[in-house]
């Protein structure tokens, strides 16, 4: 297998393009594309061509607008290419209209009240800034998803805005400070996925996996992740000749995945990928998630992207490596060599701080979900507060600006940014802090707090917007000065001087921070119920408002989508539990208490003086246990058949306050019942089995 052959072929990239297009087709695409302007019809209709063309080529059959609902996965409704001809004959067609625009009763996706059920409809509409691709014989056309209203009903339609808004601040930006080349401003990003991989028998006998994605029950194994022996550990050949199989996949769909590695928890691993533009990006890990599952089956194992589906094992999160890159290649928060890109650097750096101080209840609410719940302030995850780690190196920068004192110590002059050179920042020294949420890594952040299993398209949208934000502010300044670097000096210290408080370099994980975290004003929110009211902020809502991301009336939908995923989640699990308590776990107990009883009735009958301790020691434990976990399990029927009705805020506090709670207490006494056990009485596989059998 030749790699650089295979890669990308199954995308109708820019080498397929010439190939397909013609040049003046190919030319008026892309310049369209990069300014972002509407496609002539002529184009349009020779794209629809090639890209048939093209398709057809590569063994397709069918097509299908591509789109992502706010459900966190991807939808896709097929068409054969296949029309009557004359004479009966078949011909296969592509027209214009079915590239560019889609209609869809999209009555079943979540839409938080934006469509009244008699205005159903919804319409895709390509966006040809993504590649098309091949997966499964169809040609997948990547859309956005609106209401017929023209409304936002998926994740790519805000991303695709808030790239429009970081763009045009960027720009004025980097105009006013005497940048009059580059053409465009685009942040870059790369998603570090980590999932679980289990064998798919031992799967398949658990409903809760099955149906929530994670184990409701599961009895502590014996050996845990204390021994940390996995982390980078040798691969399996099974889990190897997956990676193998699934590197293969991707390189053909045209990711570049890249590193491939055990994780700290037994049976979890991590992939990376070479880092691309935001849109890409967040379609790529769509598509990425979906393969892993697809690739896992076909060698007898499933692949978990829940945020946390063992407990008391560490769960699973996808870091958001973000940066700013120019169409000239170059990214705006490196450090540069040279004073003045030291200065640049430092004003989008600011930037930064600035937007994330400001928003941070945005960022919670961008990885706000019942499943990164599970994860958040566990001692593996990022805590539920926002705080921004700079390293050593650039924290004395910052104390430097701030006081303006010499960065050197020696007490000469004060540092003059943009005329005094910044020390190197060495990336070692900025990377070593794993407990931070909002890490800065040399030339980029990275944001540690999305979930495993939700789109990467939130977060982005939100880390773009809130940037475009405060960009926009020292835009105004900077136009207007008439000294621009003693403006840029002043915007970057009183920056610093007020967001400092964001800044945090310690331990993330440790109880200390919380006390600090809240002398210091920063919120903390430590479930999505808590974050989720944070969206209708007037702030926030004005935020969204000013920079073309959402109308006031998106951001509500948005905020009865999350609450109602919320909610739905929470119900789901409670109602499994319920189920596998009384199919699995009670009956299995009691076939053990049979056994139990049977033989000291069985030992009485062969002597009144064998001792019977041990099977009326058990089987009073296991009665006992049995009758609590009956109660809990009646208590939570009970719960869920008063669920609030109406308004979703009220719905899910209860579930939080109240389902959750009482499912914890039956989860406690049903995994005592289950350690317990002897193994031939075992309810369903258990953590030992499933984590380190493969
Ligand atoms: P490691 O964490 O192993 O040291 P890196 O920090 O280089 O590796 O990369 C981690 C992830 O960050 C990768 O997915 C990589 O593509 C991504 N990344 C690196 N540089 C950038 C950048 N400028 N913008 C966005 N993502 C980046
Ligand atoms: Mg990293």
């Amino acid at each position: 297998m030749e790699i650089p052959e295979i890669f990308g072929e199954l995308v109708f990239n820019d080498a397929a393009m010439q190939k397909y297009l013609g040049e003046k087709a190919y030319l008026d695409l892309k310049k369209t594309t990069e300014s972002g302007e509407a496609l002539s019809k002529e184009t349009a209709a020779a794209v629809a061509s090639g890209m048939k063309n093209w398709a057809l080529d590569n063994g397709a059959t069918h097509f299908t607008h591509w789109f992502q609902p706010m459900t966190g996965i991807t939808a896709e409704k097929h068409d054969a290419f296949l029309s009557p001809g004359e004479n009966g004959a078949a011909i296969m067609e592509f027209s214009h209209k079915e590239l560019i625009k889609g209609e869809s009763d999209a009555s079943s996706f979540p839409s938080g009240g934006l469509r009244a059920t008699f205005e159903a409809r919804g319409y895709t509409a390509w966006d040809p800034t993504s590649y098309a691709f091949i997966k499964d014989h169809t040609l997948c056309i990547p859309t956005a998803f609106c209401s017929y209203m023209g409304e936002a009903l998926d994740e790519k339609t805000p991303l695709l805005r808030s790239l429009r808004a970081l763009n045009f601040q960027g720009l004025r930006v980097l105009r006013a400070i005497g940048d009059n080349e580059t053409k465009k401003v685009l942040p870059t990003v790369g998603a570090e996925q980590e999932y679980f991989l289990i064998a798919r028998e031992l799967y398949e006998q658990r409903e809760d996996l099955i149906i929530c994605g994670r184990t409701l029950f599961g009895a502590k194994p014996p050996k845990g992740q204390e021994l940390d022996d996995h982390y980078y550990g040798a691969i399996k050949p099974k889990i190897s000749s997956f990676m193998k199989d699934l590197d293969r996949e991707l390189w053909r769909l045209g990711i570049f995945a890249k590193t491939e590695h055990n994780e700290a928890a037994p049976a979890q691993h991590e992939l990376a990928p070479v880092f691309t533009g935001a849109n890409t990006a967040t379609d790529q890990n769509q598509l990425t998630m979906e393969i892993m599952k697809k690739v896992a089956l076909r060698h007898g194992l499933v692949c978990l992207l829940h945020e946390k589906p063992f407990q008391g094992v560490n769960g699973s999160g996808k870091h958001n490596n973000w940066s700013i890159c120019t169409d000239r290649g170059e990214n705006l928060l490196n450090p540069g060599k040279s004073p003045e890109n030291n200065a640049r650097f430092l004003l989008f750096f600011s930037a930064v701080l600035k937007a994330v101080d400001l928003y941070q209840d945005l960022l919670r609410i961008s990885v706000a979900t019942a499943g990164n719940d599970f994860r958040l302030g566990g001692d593996e995850a990022p805590p539920a507060i926002i705080s921004v780690f700079v390293g050593d190196e650039l924290d004395a920068i910052l104390t430097a600006i701030e006081n303006d004192a010499d960065y050197h110590g020696k007490g000469k002059t004060k540092m003059q940014i943009g005329v005094d050179e910044l020390p190197a920042i060495s990336k070692d020294t900025t990377d070593r802090n794993r407990t931070s949420p909002f890490a800065f890594t040399g030339n980029k952040f990275e944001f540690r707090m999305p979930g495993s299993s939700s789109s990467i398209a939130a977060p982005n949208t939100i880390i773009n917007t809130i940037v475009a934000d405060v960009l926009s502010d020292f835009a105004d300044r900077l136009e207007k000065a008439e000294n621009i670097s003693e403006e840029m000096h002043t915007i970057i210290k009183e920056t610093v001087v007020s967001h400092r408080r964001i800044v945090f370099n310690g331990n993330n994980y440790s109880r200390a921070w919380e006390k600090e975290a809240e002398k210091r004003g920063l919120l903390n929110l430590p479930s999505a119920v808590d974050a989720l009211p944070y969206y209708l902020k007037k702030k926030n809502i004005e935020l969204f408002e000013r920079h073309g991301i959402f109308t006031a009336l998106e951001v509500h939908s948005r905020y009865e989508i999350a609450l109602e995923a919320y909610s739905k989640d929470v119900n789901i699990e409670a109602l499994t539990a319920v189920d596998m308590i009384h199919q699995r776990i009670l009956p299995a107990a009691n076939l053990y208490m049979k056994d139990l009883s049977e033989t000291a009735v069985n030992k009485k009958a062969v002597s009144k003086t064998m001792p019977t301790g041990f099977e009326e020691t058990m089987l009073r434990r296991l009665s006992s246990l049995t009758a609590t976990l009956l109660k809990e399990t009646d208590s939570l029927k009970a719960l869920l058949s008063s669920l609030p009705e109406g308004n979703s805020l009220p719905t899910a506090r209860y579930l939080r306050d109240h389902v959750i709670p009482t499912l914890n207490r039956a989860r406690t006494a049903a995994d005592e019942i289950e350690s317990l056990l002897g193994r031939q009485y075992a309810p369903f596989p258990s953590y030992a089995e499933m984590l380190f059998k493969i």
